[in-house]
């Protein structure tokens, strides 16, 4: 079985619908959060994500922003405008479903947080210092996390050993076995790596592998998209850049 993993959609439908269209046969969908804040079709797409029904569906700290439960001092102006507009795109319904989302997922065999193990919706896991103490506080061979918008994984060794994450190739597979694995499937709406594909990854549990994945989509029209509806223009340029 397949399952498909997303995280930091980030109201960017039309990336959204290339993962859809690009990964394949799946059964389960497993979102690690930010389904809003940024882009501009936040109500589409959480209609989008309760007709998908995934199996998980984590909060995150953009989700809880957008229904008033995080406060937005830390948020930069950009980022708190498109709050802003965001919180009024919302429907009643949109803000339930927000509301109801876990900040964990927890099984034998994984965890999923959209932060870390230790701040499940604020904590970036970007290096092996950080990295190495959220190790300790899950016991499955494998956390799978978004909220950086970077693709990477790291081994519980790799981050005693100070050794930075490592960003995958396209495509590349990752097998689950030996040390404690941090994995994270990069971000489908806006990506950070320098790589401006829409990032997500497919995970097949019985054969312990990780699947990263990128797909082209239409940037063009999600940032026209964005212009129409007024939202700040260094969100607009970043996604061309994958910054
Ligand atoms: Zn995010």
């Amino acid at each position: 079985m397949a399952v498909l993993i997303v995280s930091d959609i980030h109201a960017n439908l039309v990336a959204f619908e290339a993962v859809l269209a690009a990964a394949g046969d799946y059964e389960e969908i497993w979102n690690l959060g930010d389904i809003v804040g940024y882009g501009p079709r936040p109500g589409e797409s959480v209609d989008r994500i309760i007709e998908l029904g995934p199996q998980y569906s984590l909060t995150g700290n953009h989700d809880w922003a957008a229904i008033g439960r995080l406060p937005l001092d830390e948020f930069n102006p950009a980022a708190r405008f498109a709050t802003y507009w965001t919180t009024a795109q919302l429907q009643t319904s949109h803000m339930e479903y927000l509301e109801g989302l876990p900040n964990r997922g927890i099984e034998s065999a994984f965890m999923l947080v959209h932060g870390s193990p230790r701040h499940p919706v604020w904590e970036y896991v970007t290096t092996a210092r950080v990295a190495l103490p959220n190790f300790e506080l899950f016991d499955s061979p494998v956390c799978f996390l978004g909220h950086t918008h970077v693709q990477m994984y790291i081994s519980e060794d790799d981050a005693r050993r100070g050794i930075a994450p490592r960003q995958p190739g396209d495509t590349d597979l990752l097998e689950i076995r030996g040390p404690k694995l941090i994995i994270n499937p990069g971000s489908v709406g806006q990506p950070r790596d320098g790589d401006p594909r829409a990032a997500y990854a497919l995970y097949d549990p019985r054969r312990g592998l990780v699947q990263f994945r990128r797909v082209e989509y239409d940037i063009a029209k999600t940032q026209e998209q964005m212009q129409l509806a007024g939202l700040p223009r260094p969100l607009i340029t970043r996604l061309a850049l994958g910054v």
